[in-house]
């Protein structure tokens, strides 16, 4: 039965409920009244549940996607403004004993490179991504007990924050390992890690099982209550998401909605962000092999629809993306994007993008500094800032920032002066002219007075090299 409250996997993710959802979907898919009253309350920013938000998904009427789309850059703006959180991948190693069918890093792969870093190699990586710029990364690796044991991880995480090279710093470490223990997440916490993050890939109970045939991961309620877990060892921020093509994304769309509805109904607190992966080529992994892939254009609609139906949940977007499609889907509501990503285990040292280790192929292979002056030529803000866990900005807290809109006064500010402090470090005379010129403008737009003069201090520090402070 469905039950948003509780804790079983099954009840959350109701089966029965995403059919009968789904077909409420297509009965009211042209009722033009129903999709208007829906398209208002997403106005007023009260989010949509997941019946609402699979009507409008269904629904193909040229004018109201039209609508839908404009309010979804509405609301990003109104919510994010036009920052944009960079982030880099790091792979620590791609020891896997699981079975899943879409990634080339499953057991069976026996041609595949198998590495996992040392200490020595993560501390080698980490200053390879400062000396990009980089600031806040998602830490990846493959589930193996004896290889990447918890252990590792904490070893590898406490090495990524010891690093300082220059004036380059990790602040940020989000985790994205496979489901595991209350213990473990506890561990994860007191770690200091920012996302815990963990792509559903798919909601379907039986495709899951049928894609993950062996290892842990095959347990479809282990892995869908990781979240529940993961809360309750103390993390706050929870990041979502689902591999889209592995099942019909109507399907997916629903069950992600209910996914976070039931973190909000259980814990408060919804997903801190929602990933859009969609299934690239990889070593022996052969997209078309999928019969569930989807357009460009029904992509750009999923992610127009999670802003309206979740407008506090951060979006990210991948690599796996090319800047065609990150061009347009940022608009819609995207507001973390990775940069210059390496998806193999070692990928940064390296002067070619290594492909013997490779998780899957990166569409968008520019570097930090041209994917930085992409952003801002187009108007937008490329933020390094990682202040927010830092400062106790975490789970409701940031919520309820985010909600009376007062993360203008402390997220603007602090994206300016984490751009200024890029500039000044890494970026080219290029990127640099522009960002100055960029920041100057952007600081007309802190509507507190007060806060804009401490930001022109702030930046004025920059210049002169001091960092007393931390973003
Ligand atoms: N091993 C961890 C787990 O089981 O969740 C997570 C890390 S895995 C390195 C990160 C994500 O990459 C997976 O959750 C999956 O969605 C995605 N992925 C795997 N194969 C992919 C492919 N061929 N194309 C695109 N994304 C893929």
């Amino acid at each position: 039965m469905y039950n948003p409250k509780s804790l079983k996997a099954e009840e959350f993710i109701n089966h029965e409920e995403i059919l009968e959802t789904l077909a409420y979907a297509e009965q009211n898919k042209d009722n033009l009244p129903l999709i208007d009253s829906i398209i208002e309350k997403a106005r007023l920013c009260k989010g949509l549940s997941h019946r609402e938000a699979s009507v409008l998904l269904a629904c193909e009427d040229q004018e109201k996607l039209e609508e839908i789309f404009q309010l979804a850059g509405e609301l990003k703006k109104r919510f994010y403004g036009n920052r944009i959180v960079m982030f880099a991948p790091l792979y620590l190693s791609n020891y896997c004993i699981n079975g899943c069918t879409y990634c080339p890093y499953h057991m069976k792969n026996k041609h595949i490179a198998r590495k996992k870093l040392t200490q020595e190699e993560v501390a080698a990586e980490v200053i390879a991504l400062q000396d990009m710029g980089h600031k806040r990364l998602a830490i990846e690796a493959g589930e193996d007990p004896v290889n990447n044991p918890i252990e590792y991880i904490l070893e590898c995480i406490q090495t990524i924050y010891s690093i300082k090279h220059r004036n380059g710093a990790i602040r940020r470490v989000n985790v994205n390992i496979a489901a595991t223990t209350v213990e473990n997440y506890r561990k994860l916490k007191e770690a200091g890690i920012g996302t815990y993050i963990l792509f559903q890939e798919t909601y379907h109970k039986e495709s899951y099982e049928k894609l993950h045939p062996t290892g842990p991961k095959h347990d479809y309620a282990y892995h869908t209550e990781a979240m529940d877990r993961a809360m309750e060892g103390g993390i706050d921020d929870v990041g979502l998401g689902v591999l889209f093509g592995l099942e019909l994304y109507k399907y997916e769309f629903a069950g992600l909605l209910m996914h976070a509805e039931h973190l909000e109904a259980v814990h408060g607190v919804g997903p801190h962000t929602i990933s859009v992966p969609r299934i690239k080529h990889a070593d022996d992994i052969d997209p078309s092999a999928f019969d569930n892939s989807i357009s460009d254009e029904i992509f750009a609609k999923l992610c127009a629809l999670i802003r309206l139906a979740v407008p506090y949940t951060g979006m990210i977007i991948s690599t796996r993306e090319s800047k065609e499609v990150r061009e347009k889907v940022i608009r819609l509501g995207v507001s973390q994007i990775s940069g210059a990503s390496r998806t193999s285990v070692g990928g940064y040292q390296e002067e070619e993008r290594p492909t013997d280790t490779e998780q899957f192929d990166v569409s968008d292979q520019r570097t930090l500094d041209e994917v930085v002056r992409w952003l801002m030529e187009m108007g937008y803000i490329p933020s390094f800032c990682t202040a927010c866990y830092r400062e106790g900005r975490t789970g409701d807290r940031f919520m309820s920032l985010c909600k009376s809109g007062q993360i203008q006064n402390c997220c603007h500010p602090n994206a300016l002066m984490t751009l200024k402090e890029y500039l000044m470090d890494y970026a080219s005379e290029e990127t640099k002219a522009i960002g100055e010129a960029l920041i100057q403008a952007e600081l007309q737009n802190i509507p507190k007075e007060n806060v804009r003069t401490v930001c022109k201090e702030h930046l004025a520090k920059i210049e002169q090299g001091i960092r007393d402070f931390r973003f």
